[in-house]
């Protein structure tokens, strides 16, 4: 279970602090606010709210209601989000990441690399191979490159990422 400040708080690492006391101000008001309105209650400037607001939009922060002025031609473009918006957007960018990470640590696990070491270039193991495991620029004898270090890193970045999911769905419930 996460509190809505750890959650507010993986906003601010995305979008800084600027973009922390949007989602705050917005979450507060259940009818959306307009970006002026936004302005006044955070005192941030209207074209960093429209960039900040943007970018959090296309990653499912945030969404534009769109409200007809009457019968007038006019619309009013509204921004909206509540605890449930930000949650699922966490989620989805989360399981994006642990998706990467997960295929990345398979290609190192499943790859040994060698390195010539006397011009530092790096060989898979089927070029390595292929070439006698020797370097094809200076025919020097290639050495296996430990990979230990990158996996043990992924791993810890995964369960770590992992641990977060699962308390981000034990907060839907
Ligand atoms: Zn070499």
């Amino acid at each position: 279970m996460l509190t809505e400040n750890e959650l507010l708080s993986f906003v601010e690492k995305m979008y800084g602090a600027s973009g922390r006391k949007i989602i705050e101000v917005l979450m507060k008001s259940k009818t959306g606010m307009e970006i002026d309105e936004i302005a006044h209650e955070t005192g941030l400037r209207t074209n960093d709210i429209r960039r900040l607001l943007y970018e959090m939009a296309q990653e499912g922060f945030v969404i534009t209601l769109r409200s007809q002025r009457g019968e007038s031609m006019w619309y009013t473009y509204r921004w909206y989000t509540d605890i449930g918006i930000i949650k699922r957007a966490l989620v989805q960018r989360f399981r994006a990441t642990l998706n990467i990470l997960n295929e990345r640590l398979e290609y190192e696990q499943s790859t040994t690399f060698y390195i010539c070491p006397n011009d530092y270039t790096i060989y898979s193991f089927e070029e390595a191979f292929e070439n006698g495991f020797r370097c094809i620029h200076c025919q020097s004898e290639l050495i296996a490159f430990d990979n230990k270090s990158i996996i043990t890193f992924l791993k810890s970045l995964i369960e770590e990422l992992e641990k977060i999911l699962k308390a981000l769905s034990t907060n839907e419930a």
